[in-house]
C-alpha cells in the first residue's frame, strides 16, 4: 500500500498509529487499498474530511486539516450530522473518518464502477445494504440518511465507535453491518 503523505512527518506518524489496530491491519491485508493520503486539506473550502474512490484504483484519503467545527461534539442517535464530528478531539475525529471510508471500501471495492459486472458476492453485499436501507427506520447519523453508501459507512462507523448507541437506535442497520462483514468474511474488534 502507497501511502501519500503531504502533512508533517509527526502527524503522519500520530495517524499511522492510530488506525495500527489489529482488526484495521487485518482488513487492509485482506482488503488492500492502493493508496492512502493523509492531505492537509481537502475539497472546495476545505469542507471534505475524507473521501474514498475505487475502480481505477483504491484511494482512500484523509483530511488532517478538517475544519475547527468539524469535531467535539457529542453522538446524539438520528440528529448528530456524522459519526466523525461527534469525535471529541479532531485526532479522533480523523479516527472516525478513516473507519468510515473503511466502510465505503469494505462495501464498494468490487462494485462495478460504471457499467460494469458485479461479482455474485458484490452483488450481495450491495443487496444487504440496499435493503437496509429501505428497511431502516431511522439512520444513526444525518449523513447515513444521505443514500445507501453513507448509510452503510456512518452505520458501520457507529459500530466501531458506538455500538450500543447503533443497536438500540437501528438494530436493522446494526444487522445490515454484521451481516456485510459475515459475507466479506471480515472480522472486527
Ligand atoms: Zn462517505
Amino acid at each position: 500500500m502507497k501511502i501519500t503523505a503531504l502533512v508533517s512527518k509527526a502527524l503522519e506518524r500520530q495517524f499511522l498509529t492510530d488506525i495500527a489496530v489489529p482488526w484495521v491491519l487485518d482488513i487492509l491485508k485482506l482488503l488492500p487499498l492502493d493508496d492512502l493520503q493523509i492531505l492537509p486539506k481537502q475539497g472546495s473550502r476545505n469542507s471534505i474530511n475524507g473521501s474514498y474512490s475505487w475502480g481505477a484504483g483504491l484511494t482512500l484519503s484523509i483530511n488532517a486539516g478538517r475544519k475547527r467545527s468539524t469535531w467535539g461534539g457529542t453522538l446524539i442517535p438520528g440528529s448528530s450530522w456524522s459519526v466523525s464530528t461527534a469525535g471529541t478531539s479532531k485526532r479522533l475525529a480523523m479516527l472516525r473518518t478513516f473507519v468510515h471510508e473503511l466502510g465505503h471500501h469494505i462495501h464498494l471495492h468490487d462494485q462495478p464502477v460504471r457499467g460494469g459486472r458485479a461479482s455474485q458476492l458484490s452483488q450481495r453485499v450491495d443487496a444487504i445494504v440496499g435493503v437496509a436501507f429501505v428497511r431502516s427506520r431511522g439512520p444513526i447519523t444525518m449523513y447515513g440518511q444521505q443514500s445507501a453508501r453513507e448509510f452503510f459507512a456512518e452505520s458501520f462507523a457507529a459500530y466501531m465507535f458506538e455500538r450500543a448507541a447503533l443497536q438500540q437506535h437501528d438494530p436493522v442497520a446494526f444487522k445490515m453491518v454484521v451481516d456485510v462483514l459475515a459475507a466479506r468474511g471480515l472480522t472486527v474488534r
